[in-house]
């Protein structure tokens, strides 16, 4: 994830009318860079003072993914020629919705020599009422003379003290020793730190998507026997807990329409989690705090397991 400050910078400009029409965007790769673009996309299509405002019209259909004015090639898979010529084609109709279209290639390192060719020309003169991005992991990628048509912009990694935030969030039980050692590791990746913790994580993670599968597809025996048969010690039902907490946490959110949350890994809960209703997900979630309580204070493990299995079951039929 990168770092706020271009972001800033780029929607100060924005709310001036400052901008320019071609912008190159480098950074690492899972920094954000498409993200990053959206985001101008929306300063850039907005219709308030304040830009970008998150609420009017313009705002919504980007945030939603559904603004007829911005056309992004190469998100799923590197673009072509014929994406190329489609962007270009585009380039030359009148805007739907406002006054601008925004392009945004993604990948456009990978574009073949013949396909930056063809763009080069629409990025060296660009009609008055479009704005270009170009993504790339690396400018080196890019021909000399695409490169000096466009104004630069460098993503960095998130800050330490951001990154730190970050982490804490998904992981609040983490320690100091540990979070310093994923901030060293990762250089400002917030991907890359996600990695190197949830390993550490990754064996009560696989357990509490377990059970929330066993609980969603209603095994309530599989449920009971997942949480009483291991005879967990107080910090390992913990544990679990605390990924069953955040699952159902990204889960609620996805639920209320949030993009970028992070999804379960198994692939057999991936099937069933979107039938589950938003108040089941939130008695579920009931459920868990307070068993977390209960083992804060002491209660018996397996009466606190126990409950919690009895809970997670009625709590999924809702
Ligand atoms: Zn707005």
């Amino acid at each position: 994830m990168y770092n706020s400050d271009e972001l800033r910078l780029f929607s100060q400009k924005a709310n001036l009318g400052l901008c320019s029409h071609a912008y190159i965007v480098d950074g690492d790769s899972g920094i954000g860079k498409l993200d990053f673009a959206l985001e101008c996309a929306r300063a850039l299509l907005c219709t308030e003072q304040k830009k970008p405002c998150g609420y009017c019209n313009a705002c919504r259909k980007a945030l939603s993914g559904e603004h007829p004015d911005i056309f992004v090639i190469g998100r799923e898979k590197a673009a072509g020629i014929a994406d190329v010529r489609e962007l270009i084609r585009r380039s030359f109709l009148k805007p739907n919705d406002s006054d601008r279209q925004i392009f945004i290639v993604n990948n456009a390192g990978k574009l073949r020599e013949d396909s930056q060719n063809a763009l080069l020309k629409l990025f060296e003169e660009p009609p008055e009422s479009v704005t270009i991005f170009l993504l790339t992991e690396s400018r080196a990628s890019l021909l000399p003379t695409v490169l000096s048509r466009g104004q630069r912009i460098h993503l960095d990694g998130l800050r330490d003290h951001e990154l730190a935030e970050k982490l804490r969030e998904r992981f609040p039980g983490i320690r100091d020793n540990e979070l310093s050692q994923a901030l060293d590791i990762s250089g400002g990746n917030l991907g890359s730190a996600l990695r190197y913790l949830s390993k550490e994580n990754s064996a009560a993670r696989a357990k509490a998507e377990k059970l929330l599968f066993y609980a969603l597809s209603k095994q309530s025996y599989e449920v009971s026997a997942a949480l009483l048969l291991p005879k967990y010690k107080r910090e390992q039902l913990t544990a679990i807990l605390v990924e069953l907490i955040l699952l159902l946490n990204e889960m609620q959110k996805k639920r209320y329409g949030v993009s970028g949350t992070i999804p379960p890994e198994s692939e057999e809960l991936k099937e069933i989690v979107g039938g589950a209703s938003k108040r089941a997900i939130a008695k579920m979630s009931e459920a868990a705090f307070n068993c977390m309580s209960a083992l804060d204070g002491n209660a018996n493990v397996t009466a606190a397991a126990s409950k919690l299995a009895i809970e997670l079951c009625s709590a999924a039929t809702r």
